[in-house]
């Protein structure tokens, strides 16, 4: 969450606020006996931080395993640094060098970032340096240095693992998307040449065994497969550090620096952070050691920091699962390294805080919240990034929802001065109020929906709809669905039929087959198309004949989303009948023998996706229109709030 100077809000309130947005870390990583993974990436690697030059001297030894049937000739690497080399990388052609709220001017040599690979060679084996091809398999486009591919003469039989001792350096860019340094300050993530996934036939969507290592796009993160790290890290010795996995090891050296090592099992990715400002504390919970790395000047949140993420832990395992590490760092990035904030690596998230924060803006609650839900998508169901984001960030946002409306409403997400907003409310208003919401549908590659789409598409639609689901089928059901999904998934990269297929397998036994046989209907409408629903009420009428009353009303689909309704009638007796409504007809008439009052569709509010519930209802003596206008400005506001907030990952 970054801080973003977006025109679109002049409130001082959120001017102040955008000062502040920003972060958290601690270290951690799990030392169980019995691996949780297939660990088939794992890394020992040393490297060196030149704190004056920005630059990393890294050795990395990679053991590689093919757990395929495949004959495996090529291997593919990302280089996601080489993502800030220049202005024609892909990453900076699609954002323009804005992300996140960060903007990054190519021209300045100190903003750049790049990775480079001196030697690579099979241990004991081939030299593969020379046989190094850059690829763009997504795009095309040859400037863009961020995937490899290296041919091997000797194919890897399956079952076989390859070890390869790779050198690289690489020079970290001023901090943006996540990464770099600002001052002394460094957030080291996607830092080193990391390993493709290599997807056999029938995991995923694969028909054939195939890499799958895309390029580093602006709408991207990432994706790959589990394994060890071990890395030593050597920074001057006044620095203090915080990474993935647990602490192992500190060595001083005559020279001014200091080597730390740090190993992380079951986890697919390694991020590490150093400064000689940090101020760190540590709390118990469970059998987890919580780790707050702070700026000094943002000591005032760190109970905040630990509270919510205490919280999260707490929700989390009593709803999916237990979290499986001993540790969790929360790392608190300065205000002038805010883009490396609101970022999740495995036991070690970025948060976001600014000095003198009211306690009623929930922003680093919500950050803290946010990101450590990431250890349960990103981090063990690890799905893919790149082709389905919204599997990892839609889900983590309808649960951030869950737990903040839960723990902190209401005003979950703002309350102050009488004024409050809450999670859900806020993730529904983002795509409500988009301006074509038809534009697109979620399930799609990140890099290629429409411009300015791909946060309300990957984050709040996605968490609007599993909400509208969760209000259809009920909190049991649904939990019993998620919670399934992720034990039956974790460390095993699932796409989303897995999802649905768990979704079909429960939700109509659980129902009574209320809503069919299986729930395909629903993610056909809301996954894999775009129709939207807006229900709405056009008219009551009471007619007076031969001293007799009776009354009618229509209802009305709007939209050309259809799902299953109720429609809730007042009669002016004082009686109440709730009737069911399939929504199949544009236009439907009810009869009744007697007068009524008030009719609403979706009485409960029950399907989020519904563009406008200002039109369910109507009263014969309306008296709820007022509402309509404060709504809409709410709307535009949370809106705005909404493009500056985008920043989160
Ligand atoms: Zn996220």
């Amino acid at each position: 969450m970054p801080v973003n100077y977006s025109p679109l809000i002049n409130d001082c309130m959120i001017h102040f606020l955008r000062i502040s947005l920003l972060f958290c870390l601690v270290a951690t990583a799990t030392a169980q006996n019995k691996p949780l993974s297939n660990r088939i990436a794992n890394y020992t690697i040393d490297v060196v931080l030149d704190a004056d030059k920005k630059t990393l001297f890294g050795k990395e030894t990679l053991i590689w395993k093919n757990t395929s049937n495949d004959r495996i000739s090529e291997l593919q690497f990302h280089l996601y640094l080489n993502a800030f080399k220049d202005k024609n990388s892909t990453f900076m052609k699609e954002s323009g060098g804005q992300l996140r709220g960060d903007m990054m001017d190519p021209s300045k040599s100190m903003n750049l970032g790049s990775i480079t690979i001196e030697s690579m060679q099979i241990r004991n084996g081939e030299t593969l340096t020379k046989k190094i091809k850059f690829i763009q398999t997504d795009d095309l486009n040859e400037k863009d240095k961020t995937v490899i591919s290296v041919p091997l003469s000797k194919p890897l039989s399956p079952n076989e693992s390859i070890t390869l001792d790779i050198n690289f350096k690489a020079k970290l860019p001023q901090i943006f998307a996540r990464t770099g340094f600002a001052d002394n300050y460094f957030l080291v993530g996607q830092w080193f040449p990391k390993i493709g996934v290599y997807e056999p036939a029938g995991m995923r969507y694969a028909t054939k065994g195939q890499w799958n290592c895309h390029q580093f796009h602006a709408n991207t993160e990432f994706y790959a497969d589990f394994g060890t790290y071990k890395v030593s890290m050597t920074v001057p010795k006044e620095y203090q550090l915080a990474a993935t996995g647990i602490f192992q090891s500190e060595s001083p050296h005559t020279n001014g620096t200091k080597t730390i090592t740090y190993l992380a099992e079951d986890v697919h990715d390694f991020a590490w952070t150093t400064s000689p400002r940090f101020v760190i504390s540590e709390r118990q919970w469970k059998h987890v050691k919580i780790k707050a790395v702070m700026q000094p000047e943002h000591s005032g949140s760190t109970e905040r920091y630990f509270q919510s993420a205490i919280t999260a832990l707490t929700y989390f395992e009593k709803n999916l699962g237990k979290y499986p590490h001993t540790v969790l760092s929360l790392i608190d990035p300065p205000v002038n390294g805010a883009g490396s904030g609101g970022m999740e690596y495995p036991t070690f998230i970025t948060c976001g805080t600014a000095w003198g924060l009211p306690k009623g803006f929930r922003f680093p609650e919500l950050v803290t919240v946010h990101e450590f839900g990431h250890q349960y998508f990103q981090g063990m169901l690890a799905t893919n990034e790149f082709e389905e984001s919204f599997l990892d960030e839609g889900f983590n946002q309808y649960y951030e929802g869950r737990i903040m409306d839960e723990n902190y409403a209401p005003g979950s997400q703002i309350d102050f001065i009488g004024f409050t907003i809450n999670d859900m409310e806020t993730s529904r208003i983002s795509y409500i109020t988009m301006k074509n919401p038809k534009i697109t549908e979620v399930f799609r590659n990140a890099w290629e929906y429409p411009k300015g789409t791909y946060s309300i598409m990957t984050y709040t639609k996605t968490a609007t709809l599993l909400k509208t689901l969760e209000n259809m089928i009920g909190r049991s059901t649904m939990d019993e669905v998620m919670q399934t999904y992720f034990i039956r998934w974790r460390f095993k990269h699932p796409c989303v039929r897995d999802f649905i297929d768990v979704v079909n397998e429960i939700v109509p036994k659980r129902t009574g087959n209320r809503f069919g046989t299986d729930m395909n209907w629903y993610f056909d409408q809301v996954l894999y198309k775009a129709p939207v629903l807006d229900y709405a009420l056009k008219s009551i009428n009471n007619i007076e004949k031969d001293s007799k009353v009776s009354g009618q009303f229509t209802v009305e689909r709007l939209g050309d989303m259809i799902l299953p309704t109720e429609i809730s009638v007042q009669f002016a007796d004082g009686k109440q009948e709730l009737i069911p409504w399939n929504g199949e007809e544009k236009s439907k008439l009810y009869k009744f023998d007697k007068a009524i009052s008030s009719v609403k569709v979706d009485p409960q509010n029950k399907l989020l996706l519904d563009l406008n519930f200002n039109n369910n209802s109507k009263a014969v003596d309306p008296s709820m229109l007022v509402f309509r206008k404060y709504t809409m400005k709410i709307m535009f506001w949370i809106q705005n709030m909404m493009q500056w907030m985008a920043g989160i990952a």
